[in-house]
């Protein structure tokens, strides 16, 4: 449960039942393959599947802030590539910004888009000086950032705002973007692609039962499930927040993030049930750190939660790339994929399916070069003896240490050959899956808060019974599943 779906998206609820053949196929229906499905949707048969609902997968669970002043983005552009990437990145991110804004107009969505503050800010004395370099970078590229007091108590050693920076709903965006769309795409729920085969002229994409005939395949699933020939394990790794939602009485009207570790972001939101105040922090790399009870008690602690009513406590995962930018463009001939955003989704998905759409109709796009997806560049070269120990921390660690100290409700057994693990509800019910991610193998790690099964490798989620609800997996965990037992 997320703050954003209250209100379930109202769809046909299409199913995939008998092969079909389409121009384009598009993997994914959160903000990427929705908004490339919109920017496709005047061509002819253009499919969008998606393996459990709109908009479920991590755009249900993000912050939504749609904002070009990324904590310190640009300085670490700067330092990972050049001051031209870097100027590139934010005229992306403005450019982006716009074509949403042009959408919601353009579809009139009632998605409560407001326009409002978006502060950065140090939490420590050290960081005032790269935040400065910060500003200077923006100031220089003639945006507006202003040195202001934070209008909330928080510790803050120097605080800049910009002021054309907006805030939304996304499922009630993607809801417009369905409306939009849904008489001239064939969209498919609860339909999941689990291969891609390349033919000469065309791929073929199996369900489990179907398949689709596409010229163009379109993954925008997140974090895909095949590994070649993108290697993205190697060129990624994935952070985890914790978000708390409670009720407040007034909206402040502003975002703000700090910048440095730990996080502090937050937003507020007004529906017609009440005020809520969004609070996120503990972002970490999920080889690290991994007892979510724990997270949760520093959050509360951090943005002084205590008392407060509180109606919402859940994680959400991104993939962070070694030179900040993310992944968009082809990765073989009429294949796309558009991921990893740092954390910065909303604006990036929508830069993504203007650069892929341009790319299907053969039409050359601005910014689409520094985004190219096969890149493996110095700063993947320097970065990655840190991706590689954290991949094997991962992966190793959960072997090892099974029973962890905070684990109330599990116990691990080897049966049959098999290592299965235990979660037993407060009823006495044993809820039995394997603890092994069909993804690459690692170890899983429970989630008491939310109760559910995350692979700390690579982000696929599972439920206490074993049910798949995020890739890069495509199978569930399941005792009972034949195919694993
Ligand atoms: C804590 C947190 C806060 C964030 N806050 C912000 C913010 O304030 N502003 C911002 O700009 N960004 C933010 N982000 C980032 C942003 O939320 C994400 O980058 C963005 O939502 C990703 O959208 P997506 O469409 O690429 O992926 P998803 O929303 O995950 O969509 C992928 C879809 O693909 C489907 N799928 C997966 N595998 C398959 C398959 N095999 N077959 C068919 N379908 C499949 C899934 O079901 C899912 O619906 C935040 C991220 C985190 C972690």
């Amino acid at each position: 449960m997320s703050i954003w779906n209250k209100k379930e998206i109202k769809t046909k609820k299409q199913i995939l039942k008998h092969d079909i053949e389409v121009d384009t196929l598009i993997i994914g229906a959160g903000m990427t393959g929705m908004n490339t499905a919109y920017y496709l949707k005047d061509k002819k048969n253009i499919c969008v599947v998606d393996a459990s609902k709109i908009g479920h997968g991590v755009t249900l669970n993000t912050t939504a802030k749609i904002n070009y002043f990324q904590e310190k983005i640009y300085t670490k552009i700067i330092n990972s590539k050049d001051k031209l990437t870097a100027i590139k990145y934010l005229k992306s991110q403005q450019y982006a910004i716009n074509s949403i804004k042009k959408i919601i107009k353009a579809e009139n969505i009632d998605c409560d888009f407001k326009c409002v503050p978006s502060f950065v800010f140090a939490s420590t004395k050290s960081e005032v000086e790269p935040l400065k370099k910060e500003v200077e970078f923006l100031l220089e590229q003639k945006v507006k950032v202003k040195e202001k007091q934070l209008p909330i108590d928080i510790t803050s050693y120097a605080s800049y705002s910009v002021n054309d920076t907006y805030i939304f709903n996304p499922i009630k965006y993607l809801q417009g973007i369905y409306n939009a769309i849904k008489d001239k795409v064939s969209i498919y729920e609860n339909t999941k692609i689990v291969k891609i085969e390349k033919l000469w002229t065309h791929y073929n994409c199996y369900t489990d039962k179907y398949k689709i005939k596409a010229k163009n395949v379109v993954i925008a699933s997140h974090y895909p499930y095949f590994t070649i020939p993108f290697y993205l394990p190697i060129k990624s790794h994935i952070e985890k927040s914790y978000i708390i939602v409670s009720k407040v009485k007034k909206d402040l009207g502003f975002t703000c993030i700090n910048t440095t570790s730990p996080t502090y972001s937050l937003r507020f939101y007004q529906d017609n049930d009440a005020i809520y105040q969004i609070s996120l922090s503990e972002s970490h790399n999920t080889a690290f750190k991994q007892n979510d009870l724990e997270h949760f008690k520093k959050v509360k602690e951090i943005f002084n939660l205590k008392g407060s009513d509180i109606t919402l406590k859940y994680t959400n995962v991104d993939i962070m790339t070694p030179d900040n930018l993310p992944y968009i463009g082809k990765l073989k001939p009429n294949l796309y994929i558009a991921c990893g955003y740092n954390t910065w989704g909303m604006s990036n998905s929508v830069l993504a399916s203007r650069i892929i759409s341009d790319m299907i109709q053969n039409k050359q796009n601005k910014y689409q070069d520094i985004f190219n997806p096969l890149r493996f560049n110095l700063s993947n070269i320097k970065k990655l003896p840190y991706i590689i120990y954290s991949q094997t921390k991962s992966f190793i660690g959960p072997k090892i240490n099974k029973n962890k100290s905070w684990y109330k409700r599990i116990s691990f057994v080897k049966k049959d050959g098999l290592n299965l693990a235990i979660y037993k509800d407060k009823k006495g019910n044993n809820h039995i899956v394997h603890n092994k991610c069909p993804h690459l193998g690692c170890s899983l790690i429970f989630n008491e808060v939310e109760k559910t099964w995350d692979c700390p490798c690579h982000s696929s989620r599972f439920n206490i019974d074993g049910k798949c609800i995020k890739g890069p997996s495509i199978y569930d965990i399941s005792y009972k599943d034949n195919r694993r037992t």
